[in-house]
């Protein structure tokens, strides 16, 4: 069902009128984390004043230690809410279980499923079932042909509304948090039909590498960019080394601009 055979015009995903997949490319920036309403409103005050209208920002956390910040859970897709009413944002959060997902549906206008769920079945299957777009990140050791397949699972659901995101793979590499697969990006627009992003904060881990990869990304044709962006980067609860701060990341999108890859 995602294959270009089956389908060979461009899946645009729209919501609250912003059109993924369309003509535009779209940026997909917000916190790795929703730690206040302070914090996620700061961002999203600016992302209005910038014309930005997808906000994004982790509720539950996949975290690497049970020790770190696990998330506010519900109460913080309850503050992407109130937010994304506040300022007409798209607002894309993760769940990472099945139970939640009715719930989430609730608050949030795009589901993530990340790269730690990539291929847990269940979760694949249920977001195949609910009515919202999904947003599916490749997993940490993912094979495009495994990634492909993870995205039809939810498409053989009845759920046709799934955009891709490349955020890295792993490989031997230490200089970057992951390796950033951009091949991944014209071979999935080649062998789908569905939009493709890519992510280049959890890809790099490194605010320096951040706009390069974004521009390498728009090259190759992504349909967006996902990057993070905090008020306070250095007392962030997760992913404090590469998200940027404001004035960083209004600087990120000029620069985009100037590029002429993105408008
Ligand atoms: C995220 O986008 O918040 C995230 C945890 O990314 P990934 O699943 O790609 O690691
Ligand atoms: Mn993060």
């Amino acid at each position: 069902l995602v294959s270009r055979k089956k389908k060979a015009e461009d899946t645009v995903i729209t919501v609250k009128g912003v059109e993924f997949g369309g003509k535009n490319p779209i940026l997909i920036a917000g916190p790795c984390s929703v730690e206040s309403y302070e914090q996620v409103r700061a961002v999203a005050e600016n992302h209005a004043k910038r014309g930005l209208r997808t906000l994004r920002g982790g509720a539950y956390k996949p975290r690497t230690s049970p020790y770190d910040f696990q998330g506010l859970g519900e109460e913080g897709l309850q503050i992407l809410k109130r937010i994304g009413d506040e300022f007409n944002l798209v607002t894309i959060s993760e769940i990472v279980t099945p139970a939640d997902l009715e719930m989430a549906t609730k608050y949030i206008d795009v589901i993530q499923i990340g790269a730690r769920n990539m291929q847990n079945f269940e979760l694949l299957k249920a977001a195949g079932r609910v009515n919202k777009p999904i947003l599916l990140k490749r997993g940490l050791s993912a094979t495009i042909e495994e990634f492909i397949y993870a995205a039809e699972y939810i498409l053989s659901e009845g759920n046709s509304q799934v955009m891709l995101c490349e955020r890295g793979i792993r490989t031997y590499e230490k200089a970057t948090r992951n390796t950033l697969d951009i091949s991944a990006v014209p071979l999935l627009k080649q062998e789908t039909h569905l939009p493709v992003f890519v992510d280049v904060t959890h890809s790099t881990g490194r605010r320096d590498l951040l706009l390069p990869c974004a521009k390498a990304g728009f090259a190759v044709g992504s349909d967006g960019i996902m990057v993070e962006v905090h008020p306070d980067p250095d007392v962030a609860l997760s992913d404090a080394k590469q998200q940027l701060n404001i004035p960083q990341f209004n600087e990120f999108v000029d620069e985009l601009l100037a590029s002429g890859l993105y408008k």
